[in-house]
């Protein structure tokens, strides 16, 4: 694979856990963001990942200031992308800033630079010839905590070069991701295409009245052997994201189910501030 110098351009949420696990394996990390406001937010959002990485994986605090040794945080994007054999896009999910990055940074990036987006929701084909360089892009998608959910979904595009996405694969290992290539865009990539069809289907049965939401809970782990069920993964990613993905999937499909998925989130969880485990009370208290 052969890469040394690895680019995070967008430091926010996802950016700063990507290249604090980067650095922390042992590759030079470039932390690029819009200002120098963003990058000392970036700064102060590291500091804090050093006693999760303690607390769960034992990082000492050696380990974690040799990490902070080999990161650079660089406003400039010419400079940042100089010398770097990958490039990690985690900047908002939105199709006009991510075009517009990615035509600034074909403008700046070497040939041999690799591109990579951490894009949730939109898929590559949707900006690969932003990005000048087709076969050298893909998509390199993270979830939330990597040090502990450390999935890394590797998806081609339909024009993503078989060496490229080999070579991708393997530095996803080289940070201690679990790797898990696709062969083909898939909107929702592995872990969304599963996760999202059995959560609505779980809103589904509760808000038409089949049964409430500790049954539905204890039918999933108790069949499947599951540690935790549909509402109580819904209480970790949050309600308010469930209620934005019900009311959108009411819009655009018409189905009155989701609808009432939408009001029910809305009207008893939402408004009233149950968020889920992040605010002690969802579907559960915490
Ligand atoms: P975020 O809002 O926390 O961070 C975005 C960062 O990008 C900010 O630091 C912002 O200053 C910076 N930014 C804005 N415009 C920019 C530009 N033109 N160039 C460079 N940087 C710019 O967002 P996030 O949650 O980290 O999400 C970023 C990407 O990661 C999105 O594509 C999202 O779908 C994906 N993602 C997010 C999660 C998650 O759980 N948050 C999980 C997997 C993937």
């Amino acid at each position: 694979m052969g890469y040394k110098t690895i680019l995070i351009a967008g430091s926010g949420v996802l950016g700063s856990q990507i290249a604090f696990q980067t650095a922390l394996h042992g590759f030079a990390v470039t932390v690029y963001d819009i200002n120098d406001e963003a990058l000392n937010r970036a700064k102060a959002r590291i500091q804090d990942l050093k006693p999760r990485y303690r607390a769960d994986l034992g990082t000492t605090e050696e380990q974690a200031e040799a990490a902070l040794a080999r990161m650079t945080f660089q406003s400039d994007l010419a400079q940042a992308a100089a010398d770097a054999d990958l490039v990690i896009e985690s900047v908002p999910e939105s199709l006009p800033i991510k075009i517009e990055f990615y035509q600034k940074l074909a403008a700046v990036a070497p040939e041999k630079t690799i591109f990579a987006t951490n894009s949730s929701t939109l898929l590559p084909s949707q900006f690969a010839e932003a990005t000048g360089r087709p076969e050298k892009f893909l998509a390199l998608h993270f979830a939330n905590e990597i040090w502990k959910n450390n999935t890394a979904e590797i998806m081609k595009h339909a024009t993503t070069d078989e060496q490229v996405f080999a070579d991708v694969v393997e530095f996803a290992k080289a940070i201690g991701m679990v790797a898990l290539p696709l062969q083909k865009e898939q909107a929702g990539y592995i872990v969304n295409s599963l996760l999202v069809p059995l959560l609505s289907s779980a809103q589904k049965l509760l808000v038409t009245g089949i049964a409430d939401v500790e049954t539905i809970d204890k039918t999933w782990m108790v069949a499947t052997g599951a540690p935790v069920g549909p509402f109580g993964m819904l209480d970790i990613v949050g309600i308010n994201t469930a209620y934005h993905i019900a009311r959108t999937r009411a819009e655009h499909t018409g189905d009155a189910a989701y609808q009432a998925v939408a009001d029910v989130l809305k009207r008893d969880y939402v408004d009233q501030g149950k968020l889920g485990k992040a605010t002690g009370e969802g579907f559960y208290k915490y």
